[in-house]
């Protein structure tokens, strides 16, 4: 017999082996093996099973199977179909897509199941002469119900080699027995019961399990008990037999996020996380194959985990951009949950309170369901909102320079006489790439494409990141002809600096991407501030997310121009999200909230909407300008990415291939090559060529047929992202 088997070269290729008679009766699809490659020993899953040697033409060619690695599948047939349909739309090599599926811990060599020496009491068979010491362990030992060896020498200041002692006389047995490393462990998490729904939740609920298949989109504005709804969703669907997988974006994933599940469902809850040990993720990703956990909690690679018999998927803060993930395979794990889903008949639920334009047009034309929530289920309502136009502040006394108006600074001043706390609200991404100007706030546009150009440092020029084109760097404002325009946004640190100028005796929490590099410190500084041991926190997007802090009644939002201004189509929409999420913020329980936001576009409606917190209008009208422009969600866009440590390598081929692309595709919109705003990363050089239209597989198409036509040098790096997020 011969198998075909996945080797994880990204080749987009599988190899033959012959199986040894002895093992083909245990051989079956999804396992893991170990196959001799060229000299040495390879893992690999084998995807296709059968046909004899002979009808191959391969007779006397192929190498045999060394060894079963686990026969347990590690893919279901049903997680097979979806590795090749997303391996195939995302035209990613099947094995990375495999890769991705297994947490790297899991498929590391030597990695294990842990084994612990674990202590039993038992009968003595007849009469044994023991201590009165060896007497009270024994008598400790029994009232436990037994324990594991290593805490047993703690709890009873004893020794292994007592305890040994005791087994010999057969008052105790001794055991290896496998430990779960988990990352619930040793934390006291009380059960918590059902809460009762109102009517809404109610609704919502009852909307999950009508007998639709499409997937259900909840629209609930923050506050408004989504979780609650996941949890008897879920709780219903284990009463069925069945398992249920919720993703969250990593950020969110919290200790609180995880013990809300754990407190529900207690030890049939598995969380896979990247902050969890080799051991722990091993473990948890065991739990859930073998069935012993059926509620899976983790972030986008959640999307895999094997539950068998699958009820439910919930894709929680669905809007969010985690859940695309950057690198090879690039997909998107909110698309792959709806997959899977159709593949095995799995309810899927996908919750925001500002959901993606992707899946709201899909709620408008009938593919999703759709249902919303309008009341907050807790205490608390929603705040007050007011716009500060920083156009109209120059007269000001203005202490805190550009970066504070006076109705905020006076807001703040408040809050701390009255010993309430305040959250500041920086919306910074990453390097700001756009060129702002500091008078008016307005972009320098490209005249094409109607969209911001991106900064490019290297050859300091403007280049539009949707057709390509570039200008030199103006000197002036095109709209108000002031020479004041600059590349970079406020920076946290600056921000912080005029706030202590203003503000010497109030305690300030940053924090940002800096401030948290270290391990733990995001929980740190949180935790910190929840415990009122600071009186403001002024951070990035990091603190916009799903945190409940009962003492803020005050959000800032220090410059909401800074993310509208981004060369991203999306920029409008990520801006609505963020200021939704930030004003969520405040105002949670009993204390009234209150949310200001700064701006020099008070006028745009993404602002204008944000402010009232009204999700329809914006979606309404930002629809309209996709629609008008051609972009996502009416069209696919992609991103072909070129790289080499050569330049003019990496320069010549994305010249080329965006010539062919664009005789290949001619209905569709084809850029020029163009450089990577960031250039130069680590030595690499990256070209990029943006390809949107109505479809996505004549794009795939076209790129596979890129991949033949000309073999590829090995200096070269190439990949496509399709339906991309990122255009810098
Ligand atoms: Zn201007
Ligand atoms: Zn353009």
């Amino acid at each position: 017999m011969v198998c075909k088997v996945a080797i994880d070269l990204a080749l987009d290729k599988l190899f033959a082996y012959s199986v040894p008679g002895d093992m083909e009766k245990k051989l079956a699809i999804g396992q893991l093996l170990s196959v001799p490659f060229g000299r040495r020993m390879a893992q690999g899953f084998v995807l296709e099973l059968g046909g004899d040697e002979e009808a191959g033409g391969f007779t006397g060619k192929l190498k045999s199977v060394d060894r079963i690695l686990d026969e347990v599948p590690f893919f279901s047939p049903a997680l097979l179909e979806l590795v090749r349909r997303l391996s195939a739309y995302i035209a990613a090599p099947i094995e990375s897509v495999l890769k991705a599926a297994v947490p790297a811990a899991v498929l590391k060599p030597g990695a294990k199941p842990k084994e612990l020496m674990f202590i039993a009491p038992s009968l003595p068979a007849k009469e044994v002469e023991i201590t009165k010491r060896q007497q009270w362990i024994y008598d400790q030992i029994v009232r436990l119900g037994g324990g594991w060896m290593n805490q047993l020498c703690v709890e009873l200041d004893t020794t292994p080699a007592t305890l040994k002692l005791m087994g010999q006389k057969g008052l105790i047995q001794i055991a290896p027995r496998r430990k779960f490393r988990s990352p619930l462990m040793n934390r006291r998490i009380l059960p918590s019961k059902p809460m009762r729904l109102n009517p809404g939740q109610q609704r919502a609920l009852d909307r999950v399990f009508v007998s639709s298949t499409k997937p259900l989109l909840v629209n609930g504005i923050t506050g408004s008990g989504k979780t609650e709804i996941y949890l008897q969703a879920i709780a219903r669907v284990l009463e069925e037999g069945k398992g249920a997988i919720v993703m969250v974006p990593e950020i969110a994933l919290t200790p609180q996020t995880v013990q809300r599940f754990a407190a529900r469902f207690g030890d049939r809850v598995a969380v896979l996380h990247s902050a969890l040990s080799d051991g722990e993720r091993y473990d948890e990703w065991h739990r859930i194959r073998s069935g012993k956990a059926r509620v899976v909690v983790g972030p986008r690679s959640a999307v895999f985990a094997p539950v068998n018999n699958l009820g439910l998927i919930v894709v929680d803060e669905e809007h969010e951009h985690s859940y695309k993930q950057e690198d090879n395979p690039r997909y998107h794990a909110r698309d792959v949950a709806v997959l899977r889903g159709t593949i095995e008949n799995a309810k899927v639920v996908l919750g925001s309170a500002t959901p993606s334009l992707e899946s709201y047009r899909n709620a408008i034309t009938g593919k999703y369901d759709y249902v919303e929530l309008s009341e907050r289920a807790g205490p608390g309502t929603l705040p007050q909102t007011m716009l500060v136009d920083l156009n109209a502040r120059d007269g000001d006394d203005n202490r805190g320079g550009s970066i504070y108006s006076r109705e905020l600074l006076e807001a703040v001043r408040d809050r701390l006489a009255r010993s309430e706390q305040t959250i500041l609200f920086l919306n910074r991404r990453g390097y700001s790439r756009s060129v702002t100007c500091e008078d008016c706030g307005g972009t320098v546009d490209c005249d094409r494409c109607d969209f911001p150009y991106t900064y490019h440092r290297a050859d300091q020029c403007l280049r539009c990141h949707l057709c390509g084109g570039w200008i030199p760097v103006p000197r002036n404002c095109p709209h108000c002809g002031s020479s004041k325009i600059s590349y970079r946004g406020i920076g946290t640190q600056r921000a912080e600096a005029a706030l202590s100028k203003c503000f010497p005796k109030a305690r300030i929490l940053r924090m940002d991407a800096d401030s948290t590099s270290r391990k733990h410190s995001h929980d740190d500084i949180l935790g910190a501030f929840r415990r009122h041991e600071a009186d403001i926190l002024l951070g990035t997007q990091m603190i916009a997310k799903g945190l409940d802090f009962p003492n803020v009644t005050l959000v800032g939002v220090l410059n909401a121009d800074q993310s509208l201004n981004m060369p991203d189509f999306r920029a409008a929409e990520r801006t609505f999200q963020l200021i939704a999420q930030v004003s969520g913020r405040a105002g949670r329980a009993e204390l009234p909230g209150e949310v200001i936001i700064q701006t020099r576009n008070s006028a745009h409606p993404a602002i204008k909407a944000a402010a009232a917190c009204d999700f329809k209008t914006f979606a309404r009208q930002e629809l309209a300008v996709r629609e008008e422009e051609n972009l996502p969600p009416y069209t696919h866009l992609s991103v072909v990415h070129v790289k080499s440590q050569d330049r003019e390598l990496a320069q010549a081929w994305a010249e080329m291939w965006a010539d062919a692309l664009k005789k290949a595709l001619k209905t569709f919109s084809v850029s020029d090559a163009m450089p990577s705003a960031i250039e130069r990363a680590d030595g690499w050089y990256r070209y990029q060529i943006v390809v949107s239209g109505l479809s996505v597989s004549p794009v795939i198409a076209a790129w596979k047929w890129l991949l033949g036509a000309k073999r590829v040098p090995q200096s070269l790096n190439v990949a496509i992202d399709v339906d991309a997020y990122n255009l810098i």
